[in-house]
């Protein structure tokens, strides 16, 4: 056992019955452009701090969680039942880590997200900084202008 570093930055799912607190700074942050965790998460990326287990906690709830076991991503995720927040997404080849949604967690982690994965997953609809206008009509409703190099003429 080791001892707890000096700061920890505490995180938790919608309904507030699961909260968890990592050591900080997290070993690091990355975005997941994969299809599993896109799906799992219900989001164009999901974006992920990743630290040893060692440095992670249980602090309430760890009862309330549920999970599921992808066999064939050797993956299991982790989230709360009352609620259905994601909360923990870890991978039978690296059983001493542990991966939380960045979004979980209010204040920082000491990791800036600066890396992408699984790039070549990524959604052809995911939202990359193309120019916004605005869209007449409707305050505060902002819309992509038409890609004049799109090769693909379908739309979605
Ligand atoms: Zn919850």
């Amino acid at each position: 056992m080791t001892g707890k570093s000096a700061v920890q930055s505490q995180g938790a799912c919608v309904c507030g019955a699961v909260r968890f607190e990592i050591d900080v700074p997290a070993v690091w942050a990355w975005h997941d452009h994969g299809e599993a965790s896109r799906r799992a998460q219900g989001c164009a990326y999901a974006t992920y701090v990743g630290t040893w287990k060692s440095r992670f906690r249980w602090l309430q709830g760890e009862d309330e969680l549920s999970r599921y076991e992808d066999e064939a991503n050797r993956t299991t995720r982790s989230f709360c039942r009352r609620c259905g927040t994601p909360v923990a997404y870890e991978k039978a080849r690296s059983p001493r880590f542990i991966n939380i949604p960045r979004s979980l967690f209010p204040e920082r982690t000491g990791r800036e997200p600066r890396y992408h994965m699984n790039l070549a997953e990524r959604a052809d609809w995911t939202y990359w900084g193309e120019p916004l206008g605005p869209l007449k009509g409707y305050p505060g409703v902002m819309r992509e202008r038409p890609r004049k190099t799109r090769l693909d003429p379908v739309r979605d």
